[in-house]
């Protein structure tokens, strides 16, 4: 569902993605790892056009995305995109936050979307939290929003950078257990996270990014128990 081929990546004169070349099967579940300024937050970007890139072929579900700007509108439909910070509308109730976008972008009526909009919020967790504003929520029910939001798009993709970075240690678990519902749902998920734990469980395919390369891929049990090379190791060995 997703294709990349060798992608290239330049801020400036810094060379922040080299080379990277991925495909991605409908359903698989990838979980992308690497030290500090790798680029993994710049890879995922360029998948939903967060983030342009000057060499390479980014192909989404059979759209290629370097073609034109009409096609950026087509894959950001089909790509929800959840963050560290959880980028609510403050002034917008938890239901109007979710229904912004099917309302505008899809053209749902009204009832429609707020009827999966709490649809939505049920399978998170928090159908109670409806008629709240964001400032009125913990993080963690934040960050279960913001998924509600992007999954009310019915995207096929769904990209995660970092979702649990920003919550209490309390807060992590039940924002893991949706996704990890997600996970076993058929869409087709792409996580950067350093829950360890999250990836060993869930992935189907780990990528350790180092220094915007892939330096290595492979399944869980591969990339943890019998890695590669010695970045891999060294990266592991600081944070396990
Ligand atoms: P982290 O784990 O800290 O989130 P990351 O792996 O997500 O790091 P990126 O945010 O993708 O890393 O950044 C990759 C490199 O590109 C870093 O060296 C960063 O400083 C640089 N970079 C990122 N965004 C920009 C920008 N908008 N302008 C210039 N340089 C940037
Ligand atoms: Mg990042």
């Amino acid at each position: 569902i997703i294709v990349c081929r060798g992608i290239n990546k330049w801020y400036g004169t810094h060379h922040a993605l080299k080379n990277v070349s991925l495909d991605v099967q409908k359903g698989e579940v990838i979980v992308i790892i690497g030290p500090s300024g790798s680029g993994k937050s710049t890879f995922i970007r360029t998948i939903n056009a967060l983030e342009e890139i000057q060499e390479g072929d980014i192909i989404v579900d059979g759209i290629n995305l370097s073609d034109d700007i009409a096609n950026i509108d087509a894959i950001r439909k089909e790509t929800g995109m959840v963050f560290q910070q959880f980028n609510l509308f403050p002034h917008m109730t938890i239901v109007e936050n979710i229904t912004l976008a099917p309302i505008w972008v899809r053209k749902w009526p009204k009832e429609k979307a707020v009827s999966i909009a709490l649809e939505l919020l049920e399978r998170v967790g928090i159908h109670d939290q409806a008629g709240k504003y964001p400032g009125q929520l913990s993080g963690g029910q934040q960050q279960r929003v913001a998924i509600a939001r992007a999954l009310a798009m019915q995207p096929k993709i769904m990209l995660f950078d970092e979702p649990t970075s920003a919550l209490d240690p309390e807060m992590i678990k039940e924002v893991l257990d949706v996704m990890k519902t997600l996970a076993n749902s058929g869409i087709t998920l792409l996580v950067v996270t350093h829950e360890m734990n999250f990836a060993r469980e869930v992935a189907d395919r780990v990528i350790f990014f180092d220094a915007g390369e892939i330096m290595e891929i492979g399944k869980p049990q591969q990339i943890f128990e019998n890695p590669q090379s010695d970045r891999t190791k060294l990266f592991l060995s600081q944070i396990l």
